[in-house]
């Protein structure tokens, strides 16, 4: 199967061979002639799958196709959960749609509002945007969304984990009802099947890449490794194996600081990218990594959502993440699309409840391989992970078959509770049950949302 026999334009044709695709992924294969057929569309793809020009290729197509407006409206609405994937689904559109005469245009929350106005009166023909600055926009009078006659709901899941359902149906409730509008998401949960049929019409159902599948071009491995000397041990590796770009997943903000610090004493350079950081700061250090000047980029879940970068070699995780969905999210940053990457996690005594939960996830044990100078204290005890107000037990549950455990380990009862439902309705995957998540989803870093008051029902 080629881009030709797909029936996309000579102009986006042109464009596709210049990115250097010869040929269209599995789900491009399925979604760009179920566009462009005109239905709607319900699509499951993990990032990775070549999923963003699943649905930009066929969006320019038919926008391209219509007669030009003048003056110019917006008539494509792309709505991501986060900035970063935001302006990298814009990257696309403005890469794919290069030989076409049609304008896009990104907004998001953290900067300032004025050029995205002057932006959108000069006039937009396909928007992407975050939910919160959207309807902030909309309710200044600033963007008018009665002539939207394509809209892409992209990474769906996130967007209900982040919070951002009330956001969604305030957007849906301002766009006309003749639309062809298309869903993607990681993950097809009973809340998402909920959303999918209040926008959808007759949907075509597709889904590539099994739910929580991990790509078979990752090398994937454990490290085991005594919790105080996980720093000694990265830095060692990165060293020894002369690794380049290298993203590095801890579970909160100050630790990923706190190892910036440390690898940068090591001459190790690093930069952090986490909710806390301003956007100029994010998108310095992102630019600075895909372009190879910084050796080691350190992220929260939530700010590493949506990073893309090509053949991202390295992904290391330094803490293993509480929600062993988020291990299949961290390490779809590298062996993208085909290419080759590995994945290796640091695993203290603290964390083996959490690789059981996320080898059973996957469905398949990751191979121990101890690194000689670090090898474990066999006799080290495991302690309680503090995440934010909440202490989770990470280790291996007693009783409780391959320490898989529902209840006492999951911050049951310590958080507020805002978004156990979000999380909960998640958890319903191949590893079975539905966890109670009653602090929450495991996420401490909602303020990478773009609009974390808002996201949690208050401002
Ligand atoms: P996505 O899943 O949309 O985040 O895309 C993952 C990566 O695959 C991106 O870096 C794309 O540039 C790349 N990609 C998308 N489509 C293709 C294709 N047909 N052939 C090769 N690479 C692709």
């Amino acid at each position: 199967m080629s881009f030709e026999d797909l029936g996309l334009s000579a102009p986006l044709l042109k464009a596709v061979a210049e990115a250097g695709y010869t040929a269209p992924t599995p789900i491009q294969a399925q979604a760009i002639p179920a566009v462009l057929s005109g239905g709607d569309l319900l699509a499951g793809a993990q990032t990775g799958t070549g999923k963003t020009a699943g649905f930009t290729l066929p969006l320019l197509h038919q926008l391209s196709a219509e007669p030009p407006r003048h003056p110019r409206v917006i008539r494509g609405l792309i709505l991501t959960p986060t900035r970063e994937l935001a302006a990298q689904v814009e990257e696309c559109v403005r890469l794919y749609g290069k030989y076409l005469p049609l304008k896009s245009l990104v907004i998001f929350g953290g900067v300032g509002m004025n050029p995205q106005i002057d932006a959108l009166r000069r006039g937009v023909d396909i928007l992407v945007a975050t939910p919160g600055r959207l309807l902030d926009l909309h309710q200044q009078g600033e963007i008018d969304l009665k002539h939207v006659t394509h809209f892409v709901l992209d990474e769906a899941d996130r967007m209900l984990d982040m919070g951002f359902i009330h956001d969604i149906r305030k957007v849906l409730a301002i766009l006309p009802p003749n639309k062809q509008s298309l869903l993607f998401s990681a993950t097809f949960s009973d809340e998402i099947k909920a959303l999918a049929e209040r926008l959808l019409r007759s949907p075509r159902v597709i889904e590539v890449a099994r739910r929580n599948a991990t790509a078979d071009t990752i090398s994937q491995k454990v490290h085991p490794v005594d919790r105080d000397r996980k720093r000694e041990l990265l830095t060692h590796l990165i060293q020894s194996q002369d690794w380049h770009q290298v993203l590095v997943f801890t579970r909160m903000k100050h630790g990923a600081n706190r190892l910036v610090e440390y690898l940068e004493k090591q001459d190790v350079s690093a930069m952090a990218i986490h909710g806390n950081k301003s956007q100029s700061a994010r998108t310095r250090a992102l630019a600075e990594f895909k372009a190879g000047t910084l050796r080691v980029l350190v992220a929260t879940d939530i700010a590493a959502r949506g990073i893309d970068i090509d053949q991202l070699p390295h992904v290391v995780n330094f803490e293993l993440p509480n929600v062993p969905e988020d291990y299949v999210h961290r390490i779809g940053r590298t062996g993208r699309a085909g290419a080759e990457g590995e994945a290796v996690s640091l695993v203290c005594v603290d964390e083996e409840g959490f690789l059981a939960d996320i080898e059973r996830l996957i469905k398949r044990p990751l191979p121990r391989e101890v690194v000689p100078g670090f090898e474990p204290d066999p006799h080290a005890k495991a302690e309680p992970i503090q995440l934010g107000r909440r202490v989770l037990n990470g280790s291996p549950r007693p009783g409780q078959g391959n320490g898989h455990a529902a209840g006492q380990s999951r911050g049951q009862g310590q958080g507020n509770g805002h978004r156990g439902g979000a999380r909960a309705a998640q958890g319903a995957g191949p590893a079975g049950g539905q966890r109670p998540r009653g602090g929450g989803s495991g996420r401490p870093s909602q303020g990478d949302a773009g609009r974390p008051a808002r996201a949690r029902g208050g401002r």
